[in-house]
């Protein structure tokens, strides 16, 4: 007898790209989510940013320098890359693609000419587009965190004006008014999209019931 299934058998991990503007609650969001699916990898993106107060290194993102970021971006080493507000940002290909290999979903947060290259290499990622509830609020969101002097708080602001439209090219978009509604939603999206028919091993299931009825 062949043992009891626990879950579908993965051809391939599914990469998870969450984009929103700054401000939107990205972090906060995608910490809930992390903690609540498991089996979930998060993609540590590279940045040219300097680190902010409690960032480490490794962690929240490899600081690099300038000229760090481009010899390796030079030697290939990164799935995509964006300058944004000034800094470069860009996402490690080695582990994204080791991960998905072995059948790991990758999560990554990334900005929107990131997410645009990452789906012209792999079509089937999955976009989710976070959306805050107001400029108001995206506004005050900022000004709470008091990361950024007020000059590049402003710029961040427009940035979000400008990057809003984006979400016309995402699969998926979930409101950011209430954090655990949100992360919920997410939640929801990365579960059903691990059942999808495509990315499961469904010849080996059907393989395996067909091997177990030979004797029936
Ligand atoms: P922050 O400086 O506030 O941490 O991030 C600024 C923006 O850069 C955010 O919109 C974030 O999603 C984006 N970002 C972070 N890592 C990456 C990355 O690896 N690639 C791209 N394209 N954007 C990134």
């Amino acid at each position: 007898m062949l043992k009891q299934l626990r879950e579908v058998p993965r051809i391939r991990g599914n990469l998870i790209v969450i984009s929103g503007p700054s401000g939107s609650g990205k972090d906060s969001v995608l910490a809930v989510v992390r903690g609540e699916v498991p089996d979930l990898e998060y993609s540590v993106s590279a940045t040219t940013r300097p680190p902010r107060e409690g960032e480490v290194d490794g962690v929240h993102y490899f600081f690099l320098t300038r000229e760090e970021f481009l010899a390796r971006k030079e030697a290939g080493e990164f799935l995509e890359t964006a300058e944004f507000c000034g800094n470069i940002y860009g996402t490690p290909r080695s582990f994204v693609e080791g991960k998905l290999d072995l059948g790991e979903d990758v999560i990554m947060d990334i900005e929107i000419r990131g997410a645009d290259q990452v789906r012209s290499v792999m079509p089937d990622a999955v976009a989710i587009f976070l959306m805050p509830p107001s400029l108001a609020e995206l506004e005050a969101r900022l000004g709470k965190r008091g990361a950024d002097s007020p000059e590049a708080t402003r710029g961040r602001l427009r940035k979000a004006v400008e990057e809003i439209p984006a979400v016309l090219r995402y699969d998926y978009v979930v409101l950011n008014y209430d954090l655990e509604q949100a992360a919920e939603e997410i939640r929801s999206i990365i579960v059903a999209e691990r059942a999808r028919v495509g990315k499961c091993d469904c010849d080996r299931l059907v393989r395996g019931f067909q091997m177990e009825s030979r004797n029936l």
